[in-house]
């Protein structure tokens, strides 16, 4: 597998893993050798799920309320949450209505 951000060569490591600072462990990821991308495996992800549930990292949902950008509405997202999930200003997504009181965003 090549690295989906520059197409760089992957190479399986253990890397370590914290949220707000505090460390979960090492876990298995394959990271690229030329932009230094890190992509933890689905058991590790899994793995990183669990400890933090364990470490009490979990429970990171928020209330918030809609905003208005322009001629589009705005759903900001805690820091908290995007630190855990890892997105960034262009992070692509996928946003799916599923029935009229949930939303769901997922990351492609
Ligand atoms: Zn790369």
């Amino acid at each position: 597998m090549n690295c989906p951000v520059c197409e760089g060569e992957m190479e399986r490591k253990k890397v370590s893993y914290a949220i707000e600072e505090v460390k979960l462990g090492r876990f298995k990821a394959d990271v690229c050798s030329s932009c230094g991308e890190v992509f933890f495996t689905e058991e590790a992800s899994d793995d990183i799920d669990r400890k933090a549930k364990e470490a009490g990292l979990w429970g990171l949902e928020k209330k918030g309320k809609i905003g208005y950008s322009g001629n589009s509405l705005v759903v900001r997202i805690p820091k908290k949450v995007a630190e855990f999930m890892k997105l960034k200003s262009s992070t692509e997504i996928l946003i799916k209505p599923e029935g009229r009181k949930r939303l769901v965003i997922e990351v492609e």
